[in-house]
């Protein structure tokens, strides 16, 4: 193999490597990360003065426990020895099985059910067939579409599109060409309620149509970091439950911690009858996703003309994923999470304070480990990621919105610093 300089790597990416959201070929400058330990991303070569940045990201809200982890490691480590993967059809073998098992018991009571999946946007592919199949098996196949509201992030593959915010989004090109959804206004961040009862309404009229509604709950991710109240969960479980129309509540995002409770249902004390978690749930290290069902929904399914989901991705409950996931799950709950998210909340509540009084700087908002400061205009990318890079921390703003989801293990001083970023960035970008 020839060995490449921290140039020609770069040089090759530009040319030849898709980037999130990004053009081909490249025209942003990537940072060349070599490795990553704690909550410390280490570059190949420094940038701004920086060889080691504190990554503020979580690398996209999965990285809880933070990088380079003993105990996910050695877990890791003793599956590969067994086997890294076997196929799903036909074999099951312990990982997985611990795993539904696992998830089952920690997740609202009413979920039973585990179709385990290699992503999030296929977990929420795999809720919409869940909620179609199901009323199509019940004899009511004119319930086809979605509801939800606006300011949603559900994922990037075409059914998860549809339900994404239709305006302002990444997804905005498709209109046309997506299944049209149904959408209420963008939930407000205080229960109100005219707008509780315009879900209502909203779900009433079109509930012949209506075989789900999805949403985030209680805070909607890469749709504008927007958080609201968990009563409306209430309303929707109830509006659902009075009109016949399924709950998918999408806690990719949400899920494991991130709010301040395990799970953004447990705000409300509800069960959704479709549930998907993601991103955290094998704690950054390898891609795996879940989507949880009732045993209404799976026994609806069952009882149809075609009485299977048919739905078997490639790696379906990879071994080596599932038993990190149970490692991290393990490791989350074996410790006070709850107090470490709250002891990021408040340090999060301290150091944002001060963007307020920055010029530009439209709203501060912090829930559980989560940090949004909200700008009067769209963040200049380049300017705003430099200025975090120059305190040392790593920070991927987008739209107007500079924020922050810390790995839960990042000590004060390192948050304290992180916090100093983003007001950097809010005050250059
Ligand atoms: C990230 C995300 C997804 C998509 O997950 P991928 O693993 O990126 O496919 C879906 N829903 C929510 C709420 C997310 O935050």
């Amino acid at each position: 193999m020839p060995e490449y300089s921290p140039t020609d790597l770069l040089d090759l990416d530009r040319r030849h490597v898709w980037h999130p959201y990004g053009p081909m070929p490249g025209r942003q400058e990537q940072l060349l990360v070599e490795s990553a330990s704690g909550v410390r991303l280490r570059l190949a070569e420094p940038a701004h003065g920086q060889r080691e940045l504190i990554d503020g990201m979580s690398s996209w809200w999965s990285a809880v426990h933070g990088y380079n982890h003993p105990v996910l490691n050695e877990a890791a480590r003793s599956q590969l020895d067994r086997m890294s993967h076997v196929m799903f059809g036909g074999l099951t073998h312990e990982p997985a099985v611990r795993l539904a098992a696992r998830l089952v018991e920690i997740t609202p009571g009413p979920l039973q059910h585990v179709f385990l999946s290699d992503s999030g946007s296929v977990a929420v592919e795999v809720a919409v067939k869940m909620c179609l199949q199901y009323w199509r098996s019940v004899g009511q196949p004119r319930k086809q579409r979605l509801l939800t509201w606006r300011g949603g992030y559900h994922g990037d593959t075409w059914q998860p599109m549809s339900v994404c915010d239709p305006d302002g989004g990444m997804h905005e090109l498709w209109q046309g060409a997506l299944p049209r959804q149904i959408f209420a206004g963008a939930p407000p961040a205080e229960f109100e309620k005219s707008y509780a009862r315009e879900l209502r309404e909203t779900i009433a009229r079109h509930a012949d149509e209506l075989a789900a509604v999805i949403v985030e709950p209680v805070v909607q991710g890469a749709g504008g970091m927007r958080f609201h109240s968990p009563a409306y969960l209430q309303v929707l479980r109830e509006a659902c439950d009075e009109h016949g129309v399924l709950l998918v509540f999408d806690e990719i995002a949400s899920g494991f911690g991130r709010t301040g409770a395990l799970f953004a249902a447990d705000h409300a004390a509800l069960s959704p009858d479709v549930m998907c978690v993601g991103k955290a749930l094998t704690g950054g290290y390898l891609s795996m996703a879940a989507t949880l069902c009732t045993s209404r929904v799976a026994a609806g399914i069952s009882s149809g003309e075609v009485p299977v989901l048919a739905h078997g991705p490639t790696f379906m409950g990879n071994p080596l994923a599932a038993s990190v996931a149970l490692a991290s799950i393990d490791l989350l709950l074996g410790q006070d999470w709850q107090g470490e998210v709250k002891r990021i909340e408040r340090g999060l509540l301290d150091g944002l304070d001060q963007a307020r009084s920055i010029e530009g700087v439209r709203d501060v908002r912090v829930l559980g480990a989560i940090g949004v400061v909200q700008l009067d205009h769209d963040v200049d990318m380049k300017a705003a990621t430099a200025a975090a890079v120059r305190e040392g921390v790593w920070l991927r703003p987008f739209r107007d919105l500079i924020y922050t989801m810390p790995p839960y293990v990042t000590g004060d001083d390192d948050l304290a610093r992180i916090c100093r970023a983003v007001c950097a960035a809010a005050r250059e970008g």
